[in-house]
Order: C-alpha cells, then structure tokens, then sequence
C-alpha cells in the first residue's frame, strides 16, 4: 500500500518531541526518514558518537545549539543529519533555493563536509553546493542559485554578499557554524558579524566550536536564539 510521503513525514515528526534522549544510542533509535538511514548504513554509521546523541535530537525538535567537542567527535554529522532532516520534512526542492548555509573555517573543511553530505545524503533529492573561491564569482553565483545545501567558508561568502545586494538567502531555515572557534581565531570576526547581519533572523542555528572563548561566546550570542548548551566531556 501506497503511504504518502506528508502523512510519513508526518508521523516522523511527531516524534520528536518523545525521543528519549538516554535510551537513544544508534542512529536508528531516533525518527529519521528512511532515507537517511540507508545513506547512514550503506557508510557504516550505526552508533551515535556523544555529541551526535546530544544534539540531533535536541536539533530536530527545532532548537538553537551551542555544542562543543573536540576535533574527530563527529561534529559533521551532528549538523549534516538535522540539515537533511528539516529539508526533508519541508519537501525541499531544488526550486526552493539554499535551504542550508555552512560556514566553516577552510576550504579543506569544507570538501570534506561536502564528500559526507554526498555520501551521507545521497538518498535525498536536496542539491549541493561549495562555495569556497578558486572559480570566479559568476560561475559560484550561478551554481549557488541551484544549491540547496551551500557549504562555504566566511571570506568567501561574504564576497558574494557584497556583490550581490539580493544575495538569495531569503528561505534559508539553518545555518551551520562549524569549528566557529577557528573561524574567529583567522581572524573572521568581522566577516561573521557581517554575514549574521545579513541572513534572515528566522531560521534554526547550529553553532559548533572546539573551545568556548569570549569571541566565540560573543558570536552566540549574535547568532544564536535561546540556544541549548550540548557539551562533550573528556574523561581521561
Ligand atoms: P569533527 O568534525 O568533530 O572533528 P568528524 O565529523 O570529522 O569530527 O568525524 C571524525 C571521524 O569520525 C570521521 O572519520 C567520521 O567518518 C567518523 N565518524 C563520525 N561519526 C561516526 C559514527 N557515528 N560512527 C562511526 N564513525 C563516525
Ligand atoms: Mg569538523
């Protein structure tokens, strides 16, 4: 029998406000679209790290974050598994624009980011875009506008910003700041100001950071709404 895909989205997200957050360890225990877990399978994604048990649930039910974790504790896909999701339940095509922004701090960063949304979300029908220089500005401008997922790092960005006054951003619904902590140590801070400045004020925010300074803890507050704090600890 033929379910619709609202009446299945439907049923996913009335789940979320029932995930039970220390039962919830593999990826298949919290309410995703089937989609995603055969993209996470197929990679071999089957227990949650830490941060991804913290913070995909909290993600889903629509909250800001604050999450902080050292490097390889699976951030990516902390923020990659809620992107795909709310997409997902809105229907999401590619017709609807950059749904999606994430800034991280290099161009390395985010190739690597972009190769596990590939693999990851490779299931999904959302498109996927870098925008991170080496080509020139009207080549990216135009693959931009086909992008729904847009991973970028901040110069970059705002470059396109800047030359654009109708830069389309205007349905964004998350925006993804990842290793934020090195994105300000560059020497970013003023560019991150200026893209928050510019991006519409309703939308979901994800803000990942290695280490919580003042600057990063001055960012949060510019960018993020009533956030929820997801710490990693270290036992050692
Ligand atoms: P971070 O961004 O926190 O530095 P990454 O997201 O790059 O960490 O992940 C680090 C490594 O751990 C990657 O090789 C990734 O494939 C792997 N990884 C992430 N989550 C899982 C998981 N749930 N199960 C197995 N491996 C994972
Ligand atoms: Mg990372």
């Amino acid at each position: 029998k033929h379910i619709p895909e609202s009446k299945i989205i439907e049923e996913l997200r009335s789940k979320y406000d029932t995930i039970n957050f220390t039962k919830t360890t593999k990826f298949s225990d919290l309410p995703l679209s089937r989609i995603t877990l055969k993209g996470l399978v197929e990679n071999n994604y089957i227990d949650m790290t830490d941060i991804q048990r913290q913070s995909i649930g909290l993600a889903l039910q629509g909250n800001d974050i604050l999450g902080a974790a050292k490097t390889g504790s699976g951030k990516t896909l902390a923020f990659l598994i809620p992107v795909l999701e709310i997409l997902y339940c809105k229907q999401w095509t590619r017709l609807d624009g950059v749904g999606a922004l994430i800034i991280t701090p290099t161009r390395e960063l985010a190739y690597q980011i972009y190769e596990t949304l590939r693999k990851v979300g490779r299931y999904h029908d959302v498109s996927a875009g870098l925008i991170i220089g080496g080509k020139d500005l009207k080549f990216e401008r135009k693959r931009m506008d086909q992008c729904n997922v847009v991973i970028c790092t901040p110069g970059r960005l705002l470059q396109h910003m800047d030359e654009n006054p109708l830069f389309d951003c205007v349905n964004m619904q998350i925006l993804v700041l990842d290793e934020a902590d090195r994105c300000l140590d560059m020497g970013f801070e003023k560019t991150m100001n200026c893209i928050i400045a510019n991006l519409p004020p309703k939308r979901q925010t994800l803000l990942f950071s290695a280490t919580q300074t003042k600057s990063v803890k001055d960012l949060a507050r510019l960018s993020l709404k009533d956030p929820l704090y997801v710490s990693v600890h270290e036992y050692s």
